[in-house]
Formats: structure tokens, C-alpha cells, sequence
């Protein structure tokens, strides 16, 4: 009866183990975030570099599709103008952003991230 209340040692060090591994993984992927978001506000607003305006400071915009969890949607930077102003992304629509501006979400999300 003892030993089915205790499981064995050997699974107790497994079960360790695999928690830390994952805490690991859970900690570079953090970091990895963190680094690309900073990255992505010294890159300053996307847009203002599409047309001509080079390193002003940005917000994040995530972009949204489907049932995307927003931790895991892609990110640009857009200036608190382009990104809730009323020449921005979220009072205009995208719809509406893209035809003015003459570039899509997924362009920009190019321009910020060349490798890839
Ligand atoms: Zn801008
Ligand atoms: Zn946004």
C-alpha cells in the first residue's frame, strides 16, 4: 500500500527536472520577447520610417488575425499618431490604414523584420 502512495524517487527527480527545463525555456523565451520588443522601439514607428520620418518613439501594435492569442501575435512599432491617433491604425481600421498609407500590416511587419 506504502508504495502506491509514494511514487518512486526516480519520477520525483524526473518530474524535477523536466519542471526546470521548462521554466528554462519559459525564462529564454521571456528574454527573447523582451529583447525583440526592445528592438522594436529603438526601431521607432514603422510607418513614419515608410514615409519618410525616420525614429520617432513607439508604441507596440499587435497585429491581429484570426484567433491569434495577443501574446503570440507579431508586433510592430507605430507612434502613439499612427498607432490610436486619428491618422492611426485603430481609429481608422486596417482596412482603412492600408488604403491611405498604401502599405498592409504584413509589409510592415517585413519592414521591422528583414530576416524573416
Ligand atoms: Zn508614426
Ligand atoms: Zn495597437
Amino acid at each position: 500500500m506504502l508504495q502506491c502512495v509514494n511514487p518512486p524517487m526516480e519520477m520525483v527527480r524526473c518530474n524535477k527536472k523536466s519542471d526546470e527545463k521548462f521554466q528554462k525555456i519559459k525564462n529564454s523565451m521571456k528574454k527573447q520577447e523582451k529583447e525583440n520588443y526592445d528592438r522594436l522601439a529603438r526601431f521607432g514607428c514603422v510607418l513614419c520610417s515608410y514615409i519618410g520620418y525616420e525614429g520617432t518613439p513607439a508604441e507596440l501594435h499587435h497585429i491581429r488575425r484570426g484567433n491569434i492569442p495577443r501574446k503570440q501575435a507579431p508586433v510592430i512599432p507605430l507612434c502613439p499618431e499612427h498607432h490610436r491617433g486619428n491618422t492611426g491604425i485603430h481609429l481608422l481600421g486596417r482596412k482603412q490604414f492600408e488604403r491611405i498609407y498604401g502599405i498592409t500590416e504584413e509589409r510592415l511587419l517585413e519592414l521591422v523584420n528583414p530576416s524573416t
